[in-house]
């Protein structure tokens, strides 16, 4: 037989993407509209990590994705310290989303997704493919290419390629 954990938990569908989004890419984007169909509520949470100096500060992440993602009710968009697992247990969230790119991405992505399992099992992680022409692009390249001078026009939303010009300039 098998038990079924926090089901109450997993009625309403709260769904927690978080991430680091310096700055949000299309490639998040995709990961955010496959996650809305699956969604009663989907949290988007830009992760604030102490180990990490990101290119924007926390509220202009945040401010990038809302400018990117305005009007869609069932999406929220916050920011979090601390182990993502407790915040997903803090805010309801009965999933995390992730998003795998290529083989690469695996081995890190397993090896959180059990560790996170073992400190709440009643959450599961979610892993969504984006579309293959996303598959190559992460948060770093976008701030290389701007960084060198080079357009991201079509790998970011146009108010995310405005913030990075500014940042730039
Ligand atoms: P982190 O530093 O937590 O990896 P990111 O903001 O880079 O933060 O990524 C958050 C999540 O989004 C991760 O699961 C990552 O694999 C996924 N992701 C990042 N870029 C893409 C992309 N181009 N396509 C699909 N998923 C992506």
């Amino acid at each position: 037989m098998i038990t079924i954990g926090n089901l109450m938990n997993k009625n309403e569908k709260v769904l927690l993407y978080p991430g680091t989004f310096d700055p949000i890419t299309l490639g998040h984007l995709d990961i955010v509209k496959r996650a809305l169909l699956l969604a009663d509520k989907l949290i988007v949470a830009v992760a604030i990590n102490p180990n990490k100096e990101p290119l924007f500060s926390t509220e202009e992440r945040m401010e990038m994705i809302r400018g990117a993602t305005s009007g869609i009710d069932k999406l929220e968009i916050t920011s979090y310290d601390g182990l993502t697992v407790h915040f997903a247990e803090k805010v309801g969230a009965g999933f995390i989303v992730r998003g795998l790119r290529a083989i690469s991405d695996f081995e890190m992505e397993f090896q959180m997704a059990l560790a996170n399992r073992r400190l709440n099992d009643d959450i599961d992680t979610i892993f969504l493919m984006p579309s293959q022409e996303y598959t190559y692009l992460n948060s770093s390249l976008v701030r290389e290419i701007v960084r060198l001078g080079g357009n991201v026009e079509g790998i970011v939303p146009p108010n995310v390629s405005e913030m990075l010009r500014k940042k730039f300039s």
